[in-house]
Parts: C-alpha cells; structure tokens; sequence
C-alpha cells in the first residue's frame, strides 16, 4: 500500500479564540493525500481553503489535532527546523504579483536558494535547466515586470522547482490573470503533476479548473462536506474546459444540489437566458470590461459579437445590438455607468481600477457606488505618493460620516495589506 505524503488528523484552526471575533476556520478535518496526487480545495470564500494552505505549509498552527508531511510532524518542528523543511519539501506557488519586479528574472529564481548550502555555480547551473524548462532562458536577465503575465507565471513556478520540493501548493494562482494566461499557468500546474511527479495542491473557488485534479476536497464553512475522485482527469488545459457538458458544468458551479435540482436550474437557464454557459460567462467578462470602463458601449457591442476564437461571445449581431443597448439601459437604471459618452479611461485611472478589483477579489461584503468611489479615489492618491499607508488604512476605516469609506476594520487593514504587498513588488 502507498503511504500518503500527507496526513491530516483531526485538525481545527480556530482564529482569534477565547475573543469575541473567534473565527474557526477549519473544523475536525481528517484526510490523506498521497504522492503524485493532484488535488484541489473548492469551496466559496471564506470557506477555509487558504487557512488550509497554510496548516500543510507549516505557515498557521493547527489548533487542535495534527498534520503530517513526508512522514514528519509539521508542527512540531522548531523554528529553524521548519525553514529547512519549508525549503525542500513544499515549494508555493503564489500570483504573479509575487515575483520581485525589481529583481532580475534571474534573480527571483535564485532567491530560495539563498539560505542553501550549494555553491554558486552548481545554483546557477540549477536554475538554467530550469529555466530552459520553462522555455525563459531567453529571459533570464530581463526584470520581471519586463514579461509577460504568462512568463512570469512561467518564472514562478521555475521558483517554486528549485528546490526540487516534494509537494506544490498553489493559492488561487489565476485569481487575477486574464484566460489565455490562466490557461498556460493550470497547464504548468497539470505539467508539474504530470511530467516533473510533484504532489499538487491547489485551492480555488473556480470550478472550471476541477477536471484536472485526481480528486477535488469540497469545502464549505471549515469542514470537507464532500470528496469527489475524477475518474477522467484532463491533462490538457487547452480543450478541458470544452469538453464538460452543461450539466456537468453546473454540477461544479453548485457542488452541493441534487441532480433533478440541477436539470431545474438548467431548464430555468434556458427559460430565461437564450445563452449556453460558456456564452454567459463570456458575456459577463465583456460586461463586466464595460462597467468597468474598459470597454466602450460600441466596443462591447462588437466583442458580444466576435466569435469565440476572437475573444467574443459570437452572438448574432442583432442580437448583440439588442443586448448591449439593454446593458447600457439597465446599467445606466442602476447608476453603474455615467449617463454621458463613454469615455477612454487614462492610463491611472485602469490602473486604479485594476487594483481595486485586486483588492476587492477576497472581498464578499458589499460595498456603495459611493464607497467605490472613494476607495479609487484612495487608491490613486496612495499611487501618487499623496497619501502614507497608515492614512490609507485609516481612510477605509474612517466612517463614511466623517469623509471616509466605513469599511470595518479588519477589511481596511487587509486592503492596506494587499495594497502595499502589490505596491512592494511592482515597484522598481
Ligand atoms: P478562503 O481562503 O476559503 O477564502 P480563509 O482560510 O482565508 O478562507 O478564511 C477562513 C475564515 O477564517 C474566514 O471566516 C476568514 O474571515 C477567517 N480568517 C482568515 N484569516 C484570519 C485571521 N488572520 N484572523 C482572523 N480570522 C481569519
Ligand atoms: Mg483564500
């Protein structure tokens, strides 16, 4: 019998215990994973899955029972002990965001070799077949805000390789990448799986990523409510995504109806939405562009129409027409776009945008047309130097009374956080 690379026993994280915020994030969880398995966590936000990441990288302590890794108890290691094991036993992949924009290529792929004891020829040695790899060779001396999103997902994973690490752990890796680089980054992660025998864990709220797994740990409120095993795993990430009937693609998107509610849903869909799932997701894509100002109302038009290959939604063109005169009526109805002619948004202001959405992507409290504004409005001055972290935290936290967007105060830290995180790494 294979004996599993991890064991979970009984674990619970309790956040904050003893306090009036007690939180507990994962509840009496037992499972093995076992090696070369590729698997993934799903479950809405906040469901526990990065709590999860963190107990199996040694990152966050179990509050109540134990975890195994590779035959040793995590969480009884010492300080130095767990670096060592952090090293060359797990190797995270994060988003793109985490590479060092100031760094060389190069560099950011010998940065965990820092601490190990080889010299240095043998770690640039190390690092070139890597990067050959992953087909960056050519790249090596360029920084890494220099690249493309797909080449630095390409860099990151070469990172998290170099030290030869038994089990990958990957974090939402395509939370923000647009769906061509989504696509090279889960064929990376498959490939890992696949070519290089790595364990592969991956945590995601997205359900079209599920067919790759061996098998999928659906989460929900801290505890594992159900486990499925892929009997037909993808290894391809360019025609996975097709292959998946609609009712199979439901069944993902709503994990825990019965099979006669879903066929409800599925009739009810085409009651009332003309469009198959893949046409609907391309549409909100291409609305969701136009709200946020990307897109003009003629360019939304023309992308509704577009076929499928060409990034479009390959509606009709009247249909297109119809739809997207009824977007700018129903969002215009909601006070979500300006009643004036749409207008192209500087260079600043996608930025802002595009870290707001950043921000905003663990967020799901809601928030005003007004709090929006004024957290872009934080955003930029923050950008433009105008405001110190510290009086950006306090601006979200500050009451909407008193000129301040009113976020409570745990949500403005952590926008602070994730801000700043991005701000570090994007700086050169
Ligand atoms: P997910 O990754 O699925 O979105 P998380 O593991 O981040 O979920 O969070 C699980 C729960 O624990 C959530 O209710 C979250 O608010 C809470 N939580 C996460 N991190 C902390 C923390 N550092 N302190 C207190 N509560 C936390
Ligand atoms: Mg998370």
């Amino acid at each position: 019998m294979v004996e599993p690379i991890i064991r979970v026993e009984n674990l619970s994280v309790i956040y904050e215990p003893g306090k009036t915020n007690e939180v507990a994030a994962l509840k009496d969880i037992n499972l093995e994973i076992f090696p070369e398995e590729y698997v993934i966590f799903f479950g809405p936000s906040g469901s526990g899955k990065s709590t999860m990441l963190y107990v199996l990288g040694g990152l966050e302590r179990p509050s109540t029972g134990k975890v195994i890794v590779d035959k040793q108890d995590v969480h009884e290691f010492p300080e130095k002990k767990l670096m060592e094991f952090h090293r060359s036993t797990i190797g995270i992949i994060f988003q793109a965001f985490y590479l060092i924009s100031s760094l060389s290529v190069k560099d950011n792929l010998l940065l965990p070799q820092i601490f190990e004891g080889a010299p240095h020829n043998e770690r640039i040695k190390k690092m070139k077949i890597l990067a050959e790899r992953f087909g960056i060779l050519d790249r090596l001396e360029k920084r890494s805000n220099e690249l493309s999103g797909g080449q630095q997902q390409r860099v990151a994973a070469a990172r998290a390789l170099i030290n030869d690490p038994k089990i990958i752990l990957a974090d939402e890796p395509v939370g923000n990448l647009d769906s061509k680089n989504a696509e090279i980054t889960m064929q990376i992660l498959v490939d890992l799986n696949q070519k290089f025998k790595k364990t592969v864990i991956l945590v995601t709220h997205d359900p079209r990523y599920l067919q790759f797994a061996h098998r999928v740990f659906y989460i929900e409120d801290g505890k594992i409510v159900r486990t499925v095993r892929n009997a037909e795993r993808q290894v391809s990430a360019k025609t996975a995504v097709q292959h998946l009937s609609d009712l199979e693609k439901l069944s993902q998107a709503y994990p825990y109806l019965t099979e006669t509610r879903l066929r409800a849903k599925m009739i009810l869909n085409q009651l009332i939405l003309p469009f198959d799932l893949d046409q609907q997701r391309k549409i909100e894509e291409i609305i969701e562009q136009f709200i946020a100002h990307k897109f003009t109302a003629e360019e939304m038009v023309k992308k509704l129409d577009l076929s499928a290959d060409q990034g479009g939604a390959s509606l009709y063109a009247s249909t297109a027409r119809r739809l997207g005169d009824e977007v700018i009526e129903v969002a215009k109805e909601l006070q979500i776009v300006e009643d004036t002619p749409a207008h192209k948004p500087s260079p600043m202001q996608v930025k802002v945008m595009e870290l707001r959405r950043f921000l905003l992507d663990d967020f799901d409290g809601d928030l005003e047309v007004d709090q929006i504004h004024k957290i872009d409005l934080a955003i930029m001055n923050r950008l433009e130097g105008k405001l110190a972290r510290a009086d950006f935290k306090k601006l979200l936290d500050l009451a909407a009374k008193k000129g301040g967007v009113g976020l409570n105060t745990r949500t403005a830290r952590n926008f602070s956080k994730r801000l700043e995180l991005v701000l570090m790494s994007r700086r050169s």
